[in-house]
């Protein structure tokens, strides 16, 4: 029973879809070329990319949301979305927020201290 443990052994997924789409075609009289495939780009919080492929879908039938298939949090059809309590704004990394508080030239010097610190951190010199 070493393979007990391993429930999909003998399904070939590339097998099988192939006869769906022949039993589709079959079914609709419709060849593949006729479906309007529609790849939609979902963004998590983490930045992590997924572009499932939607077939024959309304603008409105689209989700607005993904799981992440790298990370499991929710992404977003509009990266520019903010995640959490207020859909209104949007989204802003720590960086962005560092840069409002400060003008570039802060920011620049601020990073270059930053910086500083973690090479001396790691024994490197500076
Ligand atoms: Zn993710």
């Amino acid at each position: 029973m070493a393979n007990a443990s391993n429930p999909f052994r003998g399904i070939r997924i590339g097998s099988a879809s192939g006869a769906g789409l022949a039993g589709w075609q079959a079914e609709t009289g419709r060849s593949p070329v006729d479906v309007h495939k529609l790849p939609v780009t979902y963004r998590c919080p983490q930045g992590h990319e997924t572009t499932p492929v939607f077939a024959d879908l309304a603008e409105e039938e689209i989700p607005e949301y993904w799981d992440c298939p790298r990370c499991g949090r929710t992404g977003t059809r509009r990266p520019e979305a903010v995640f959490g309590d207020s859909r209104t704004e949007p989204y802003k990394s720590h960086l962005d927020y560092a840069k409002e508080r400060r003008s570039p030239a802060e920011a620049e010097e601020v990073l270059a201290r930053a910086l500083g610190e973690l090479r001396r951190s790691r024994g490197e010199a500076t």
